[in-house]
């Protein structure tokens, strides 16, 4: 079994980003900005908050934290992403979710400059992303997508299946398989809790892309010999462990390749919002004109 090594992919990735960086720096005499917003005390927010900081400051990128009373009001919060989104001196805007109760992540979230959009939730990136036009991709999906393309394991005419239907993952994902690029081009289903038979569907994948939240829900009758695993899923053990939607260590005899979690796609969800700022910083500076293009 080929072992999908997220770090190493990831830092491969982060490497390029510092490079790209230091280029942008001696062009145009300024580093990438991201804003990123926390709102609230989830302590994963923190955690994935203080990750996002940390990778900042390794590859150059200017971080800025706003840590805001989860008291706040969905007004206040607004004005503060309109400024943001008007800022000449921010490149990237992104909102960590979810958001304390009472606050309106969607309408937040469409406040947005999608140029700036740097999770590519706005809902202008979402269409470009199903129509395929050039947009700014949800991290967690694309970075899956960067693995499958580090390792050469291309899905063009394969079959996939994404388990999962949720708007930062299982959709992106699914379009981002089937989209006609490369590293595209599968044949995607996309199945949810009210999937009948999920074992059935599995079965047929040449690829799966588990992105449940359900330790070790693919087992080893759910999977075709041969087939490549990315695993999304994510999930925290009574012994603290982390583990994902796979059961992995029954599974490492009958898939070709496969992520391990942790190690996988968490490090790559980092690495890919690393490069989305670049990307979002070179639209603005250099095709101010094109609509994320
Ligand atoms: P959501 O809870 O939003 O979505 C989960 C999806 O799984 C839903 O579509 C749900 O179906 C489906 N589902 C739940 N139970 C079953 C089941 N028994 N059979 C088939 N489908 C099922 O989660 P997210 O998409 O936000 O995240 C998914 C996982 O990925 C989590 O473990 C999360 O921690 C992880 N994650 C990891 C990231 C990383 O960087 N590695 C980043 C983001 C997420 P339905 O729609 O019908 O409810």
């Amino acid at each position: 079994m080929l072992l999908i090594d997220g770090k190493k992919v990831a830092a491969d990735l982060r490497q390029r980003v510092k490079n790209d960086v230091d280029a942008l720096v001696r062009q145009h005499g300024r580093a990438p900005h991201l804003a990123v917003i926390l709102v609230g005390e989830d302590p994963a927010s923190q955690v994935y908050v203080r990750y996002k900081e940390k990778a900042c400051e390794e590859v150059g990128i200017v971080s800025r934290i706003w840590r805001l009373d989860g008291g706040i009001t969905q007004c206040a919060l607004e004005k503060l992403l309109t400024e943001l989104s008007h800022s000449d001196d921010i490149d990237g805007i992104l909102l960590q979710l979810p958001l304390p109760r009472g606050l309106d992540a969607s309408r937040c979230l469409a406040l947005v400059d999608p140029k700036k959009d740097v999770d590519g939730f706005h809902p202008e990136n979402v269409g470009r992303l199903s129509i395929g036009l050039p947009c700014l991709k949800p991290c967690t999906p694309y970075g899956v997508i960067k693995l499958l393309e580090y390792y050469g394991l291309s899905p063009a005419g394969k079959r996939a299946v994404v388990v999962g239907r949720s708007n930062i993952v299982g959709k992106p994902m699914a379009m981002l398989l089937a989209a006609a690029s490369p590293f595209g081009n599968a044949t995607v289903t996309i199945c949810h809790s009210r999937t009948p038979d999920l074992a059935a569907v599995c079965r047929e994948a040449d690829f799966i892309v588990p992105a449940i939240g359900k330790p070790r829900l693919i087992t080893r009758d759910m999977v075709k010999p041969g087939a490549v695993i990315v695993d999304v899923g994510m999930n925290r053990l009574a012994d603290g462990k982390l583990c994902g939607d796979v059961d992995y260590e029954a599974l490492t005899d009958v898939v070709s390749a496969m992520t391990p979690v942790p190690g996988g796609v968490g490090p790559m969800t980092i690495a890919t919002l690393m490069s989305n700022t670049i990307e979002a910083y070179r639209w603005r500076r250099e095709a101010p004109a094109c609509p994320v293009a």
